[in-house]
């Protein structure tokens, strides 16, 4: 089993590069953003609950977004394993997925550290901004986005830096060739298994 967690700041490309990941080795591709998307689409209870964190670019509160991701983990039972993408995004819920994961006697194998300058994530979450629809694209948004992950996601690189399981991914280059580099992550945390 390979579980994945893909991490990075927002418009670093998580989402493309764990598709990417997902398809070629199997694995289902959680993404917590996504899935809160989904259910703003629905206007469903939980929905209308995340609307107002998530179009100021603030982070949903860990207790909700942990249930989310419980019961995801539960759909899976038999899952050949899982990119987890957007998640976690502060230590308590770093701490509460490998609990989760260890009763069921499993664990992240590696986290993939996807590196981009902010000038650059700023310039491509503007670009897509025209086609994405998404309410949370809009430049205040997107500045208050970068200015979370830096205070509460970023430290959690020393969490996983203190585990042994982060590997740097040059973000800047195309799409391509940035996935070339993380098959080679993956082949390399292989070989030394
Ligand atoms: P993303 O698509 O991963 O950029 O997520 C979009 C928005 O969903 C974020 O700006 C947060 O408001 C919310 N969100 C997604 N994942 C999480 C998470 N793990 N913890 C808290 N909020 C989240």
């Amino acid at each position: 089993m390979l579980n994945v967690v893909i991490f990075g700041p927002p418009g670093s490309g998580k989402g493309t590069q764990s598709e990417k990941i997902a398809e070629k080795y199997r694995l289902i591709h959680l993404s917590t953003g996504d899935l809160l998307r989904e259910e703003m689409k629905k206007d469903t209870s939980l929905g209308r609950q995340v609307k107002n964190y998530i179009e100021k670019g603030e982070l949903v509160p860990d207790e909700v977004i942990i249930e989310q991701l419980y019961l995801k983990l539960s759909e899976y039972k038999d899952a050949p394993g899982f990119i987890f993408d957007g998640f976690p995004r502060t230590i308590v819920q770093a701490e509460k997925l490998d609990k989760m994961l260890e009763k069921n006697n499993i664990h992240i194998n590696i986290v993939l550290n996807i590196e981009v300058d902010e000038e650059e994530l700023v310039r491509r979450m503007m670009g897509r901004a025209q086609d994405s629809n998404r309410s949370d694209d809009k430049e205040d948004v997107i500045n208050n986005r970068i200015d979370i992950y830096k205070e509460q996601t970023f430290p959690l690189i020393n969490y996983y830096k203190n585990q042994g399981k982060i590997v740097n991914i040059d973000g800047m280059a195309s799409v391509d060739k940035v996935f070339e580099n993380i098959c080679y992550a993956l082949y390399a945390y292989n070989s030394q298994k």
